[in-house]
C-alpha cells in the first residue's frame, strides 16, 4: 500500500532504503539523481525527517520534538546546503558540511547534510568533499541531489550509493495529479507541458489557476463599467475568488492600463482606459493599495470590496 507521505512513484526506493536500514546497511552517502520535477528533494526531506525522528523506526511520526524542530527548519542535526541561484557551490559550503559533521549529535543517531544541485560544486569543493566521503564520521549521512549527476567527478559518484529517480509512467502521474485536485480534462495537457514531470505539472496547474482567476476578476470589472453587473454582486463573486487576490489582480490590471496609456500601446481595454484617463486610473490604484492594507486589519472583506467597487460606478 502506498504510504500517504510518499509520492507513489517513490515506493520502490522507500522499500529499498527500509531494507537497508533494517539490515543496518544504510550508506553514509547517497546520490539522488534524476530529472527535475520528480520529487528528489521531497524524498531527501522525508528521509531526513524519518531518520531524525525520535519515535519511529523508519517513518517520521510528526509529533516528537525532533519532528517539530525539523518542521520549523531548525533541527540541529540537519544542514541543508545549496548554491545561490545560478552560482557554483564553493569550497566554503563543503567546509561548512565537514565542520557540521564534526559537531556532537544533539538528538538521535544521525547527522544529516543535504546538498542540492551538487553538480555545481567546483573542483576544489568536490575534492574537499572527498575527504568526508572517504572517512565519514559515525552517524553521518550525506545526501547529494543532482539533475545532472554525470557532471559530478567520478571519484565523488563512486563513493555515493545511487538512488535513481525517473519520470513516472503517465498513468501514475495522471492519477496522482487528479488526487491533488487537478481536473481530469486538464491533467494530460499539463503533464505534457511539464514533459512528464508531475511536480512541474502541479506548478503549472496553480499558475493556470491563477491566470484563470485573474481573468475572471478583470472580466467582472469590465462588466461593472459597462453596467452588466452591480458592485454588491461583483463584491460577492470576488469574495469567492479570495478578496486579496481579487484586489491584487485589479491593481495589476489598472497599472497595466496606465502603462499602456503612457506608451500609447493598444490593448483590449483601450476604450476604458481612455474614458477613465490617467489621473483617475492612478487614484483608483491608490484606492486599491489602501483597500489591500485594510484587508489586514479589518475583518469584513465583503464591505471592503463593496466600498471600492461602489466608488467606481
Ligand atoms: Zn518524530
Amino acid at each position: 500500500m502506498t504510504h500517504p507521505a510518499h509520492l507513489p512513484w517513490h515506493e520502490s526506493l522507500w522499500t529499498q532504503l527500509e531494507q537497508s536500514l533494517s539490515q543496518e546497511r544504510l550508506a553514509h552517502a547517497y546520490l539522488l539523481q534524476g530529472p527535475a520535477g520528480v520529487g528528489k528533494s521531497q524524498f531527501a526531506q522525508h528521509l531526513a525527517k524519518s531518520l531524525l525522528c525520535e519515535q519511529s523506526a523508519f517513518d517520521a511520526c510528526g509529533q516528537c520534538k525532533s519532528c517539530h524542530l525539523f518542521q520549523v527548519g531548525s533541527h540541529p542535526d540537519l544542514r541543508q546546503l545549496a548554491s545561490e541561484a545560478g552560482k557554483a557551490i564553493g569550497i566554503d559550503v563543503v567546509r561548512e558540511t565537514s565542520s557540521f559533521f564534526s559537531l556532537t549529535r544533539q538528538y538521535g543517531r544521525y547527522q544529516i547534510a543535504i546538498i542540492t544541485d551538487a553538480e555545481r560544486m567546483t573542483t576544489a569543493a568536490a575534492n574537499a568533499l572527498l575527504k568526508t566521503l572517504e572517512e565519514p564520521p559515525a552517524g553521518a549521512l550525506l545526501m547529494l541531489i543532482s539533475e545532472q549527476a554525470s557532471l559530478l567527478p567520478i571519484t565523488v559518484r563512486s563513493r555515493c550509493q545511487s538512488l535513481r529517480f525517473t519520470l513516472p509512467a503517465p498513468e501514475v502521474s495522471l492519477a496522482w495529479l487528479q488526487q491533488q485536485g487537478v481536473e481530469s480534462q486538464q491533467a494530460p495537457r499539463l503533464l505534457d507541458s511539464a514533459r512528464g514531470a508531475p511536480l512541474h505539472a502541479i506548478t503549472l496547474s496553480s499558475e493556470t489557476e491563477y491566470e484563470n482567476q485573474r481573468s475572471a476578476v478583470v472580466e467582472g470589472a469590465r462588466n461593472l463599467y459597462f453596467g452588466r453587473t452591480g458592485p454588491v454582486d461583483l463584491a460577492a463573486s470576488y469574495l469567492k475568488l479570495g478578496a486579496k487576490q481579487a484586489l491584487y489582480s485589479l491593481w495589476q490590471w489598472k497599472a497595466e492600463m496606465v502603462r499602456n496609456l503612457a506608451m500609447n500601446k493598444a490593448s483590449a481595454d483601450d476604450a476604458l482606459a481612455q474614458r477613465l484617463g490617467q489621473r483617475r486610473l492612478l487614484l483608483r490604484i491608490d484606492g486599491l493599495s489602501a483597500a489591500i492594507k485594510r484587508l489586514d486589519s479589518q475583518l469584513n472583506e465583503q464591505l471592503i470590496l463593496e466600498d471600492i467597487l461602489i466608488s467606481w460606478v
